[in-house]
């Protein structure tokens, strides 16, 4: 019993460990797992030799008329429900029946045991109690606006498949590598996906120190039969903007102006700054983007304060088809542009991102030819499009190589390097593989760069 505020404590958007240590609550999820399914041993355990024992005497039925016997079974079987219900395979597959679920199991589960004996009552409070403290710092100070919500752009991109959700009024308060959860709350979403929210990594760089901020931008990626394709439906149903406008969001056909909850922001990259790495590489796949881009964002902006140790840094993104390209150029280009334009506006020098691009099924139409500049796909040096999927290994090596040339460089004029920072976002298995690479890497080689560290924040729980 005493595990079950434990749990719930890890389970919450707002939860002390993430506090302490800046990182979100999803990064903890393996703990509030593992602690579940240790609850549900222990019940089981608990509950086994009673229903055994009433079994040999023939007087279930009679038992269950005791207030201690009832509650127990009513909370047993909440945890059975819980249980069930977040057996991974159930729980990526129906995503609301897990969280539905979930509340339902946990509402049975604590009033049960409130009153199966006095000792759990302590447990019970203060687990609702932890609950309700987060509910309350989500509303208060997590949700900008909370009861009429914030005015926000919605445009469905040119690929079919993303939103671009843009949030004018909210140009500061996040760190890049943060997410923010968000709730359309219309009608036009469905008497069911409207009442969801979802999380999404911030895609643009919000004021941090000086200078002003871009608006809070999210895309969402849809997931067939999900809110993300509801929303893109929604999106795309509407009319906004001027062909101008168009042309900014480099949008498809539709949009719409509507009001969001958004909620947060949570998480981060906790005490690992990219902009302390003498070398940093980042890697996303698909939607991952959005979190290389806002780190790249990030970083574009300190070095022109002269807070960033890199002199250069890799951006690889990997997607499937050239119509993502399409729809993510018009926001990837400024990182290109800015890094020449801006040599002048500051004492700083701006930081190079050298852009590498693999789309891993193109049509038999793409072909990249750097000599034909389009605005879509114009020449520049620090552009490289590749088709088929890259070797994360070698992608690593060359990055560890060269990290391991400047460290030499830096070691020449009497500076210790100050490390490789890696950062991935993406699919799982993106995610891990990156992770392997990493693990393998030699410990003299990482020791010669200053060590290596990674980052990564996979999308899905
Ligand atoms: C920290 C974080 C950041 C993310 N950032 C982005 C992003 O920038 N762009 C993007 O396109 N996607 C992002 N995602 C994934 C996105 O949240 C899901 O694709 C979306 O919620 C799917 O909802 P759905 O109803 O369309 O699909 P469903 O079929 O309901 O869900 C598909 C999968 O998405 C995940 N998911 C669904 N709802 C939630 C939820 N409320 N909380 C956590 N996970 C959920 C589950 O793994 C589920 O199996 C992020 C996820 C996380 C956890």
């Amino acid at each position: 019993m005493a595990q079950v505020p434990l749990v719930v404590g890890l389970g919450v958007r707002n939860s002390i460990v993430s506090a302490l240590l800046g990182k979100g609550s999803e990064k903890f999820n393996y703990l509030h797992r593992f602690l579940g399914r240790s609850i549900f041993v222990a019940s089981t355990l608990h509950v086994a030799p009673y229903l055994h024992k009433y079994a040999i005497d023939d007087d279930f039925v009679a038992q269950l008329g005791k207030p201690v016997i009832s509650t127990g079974c009513f909370g047993y079987i909440a945890l059975i429900l819980i249980s069930l219900s977040s057996i991974p395979v159930i729980r990526r597959k129906a995503f609301q029946f897990f969280q539905i679920s979930h509340w339902i199991g946990m509402v049975i589960l604590l009033v049960s045991l409130s009153v199966h004996v006095p000792i759990c009552l302590p447990f019970t409070l203060s687990s609702l109690s932890l609950y309700f403290l987060d509910l309350l710092l989500r509303l208060l100070f997590k949700t900008q606006n909370a009861f009429l919500g914030t005015p926000a752009v919605l445009l469905p991109l040119s690929d079919g498949l993303t939103t671009l959700l843009e949030i004018p009024s909210l140009t500061t308060g996040w760190r890049a590598g943060q997410h923010v959860y968000v709730r359309v709350f219309h009608p036009g979403m469905g008497l069911g996906k409207m009442w969801e929210s979802h999380p999404f990594t911030i895609a643009s760089a919000g004021a941090e120190g000086e200078g002003d901020g871009e608006p809070l931008r999210v895309f969402v990626k849809s997931v067939k039969r999900g809110w993300t394709e509801r929303l893109f439906g929604f999106a795309s149903d509407g009319e906004v903007g001027t062909g101008e406008d168009r042309m900014r969001f480099g949008g498809a056909k539709g949009g719409r102006r509507c009001r969001v909850l958004v909620e947060g922001p949570y998480g981060g990259t906790g005490n690992i700054l990219f902009s302390s790495f003498s070398s940093v590489l980042l890697v996303s796949g698909g939607s991952g983007i959005t979190f290389s881009l806002a780190q790249a964002l990030s970083l574009q902006s300190k070095a022109l304060l002269g807070l960033v140790r890199a002199r250069s840094i890799d951006l690889v993104w990997i997607f499937q088809s050239e119509a993502s390209l399409q729809a993510f150029m018009p926001y990837l280009l400024p990182l290109l542009n800015n890094a020449s334009s801006n040599k002048t506006a500051s004492s700083f020098k701006a930081l190079k991102i050298n852009l590498h691009i693999y789309i891993t099924r193109p049509s038999s139409q793409f072909a990249y030819d750097p000599s034909l500049s389009t605005t879509l796909l114009p020449a520049h040096d620090h552009l490289y499009i590749h088709t088929g999927r890259p070797n994360l290994s070698d992608l690593v090596n060359a990055k560890v190589e060269e990290a391991a040339m400047e460290a030499k460089r830096l070691n020449g004029r009497g500076v210790n390097p100050c490390g490789l920072g890696i950062g991935a976002c993406g699919p799982q298995g993106l995610v891990r593989s990156l992770r392997n690479v990493v693990g393998g890497l030699k410990g003299e080689r990482m020791g010669e760069v200053g060590g290596v560290e990674v980052v990564t924040e996979a999308f899905g729980v």
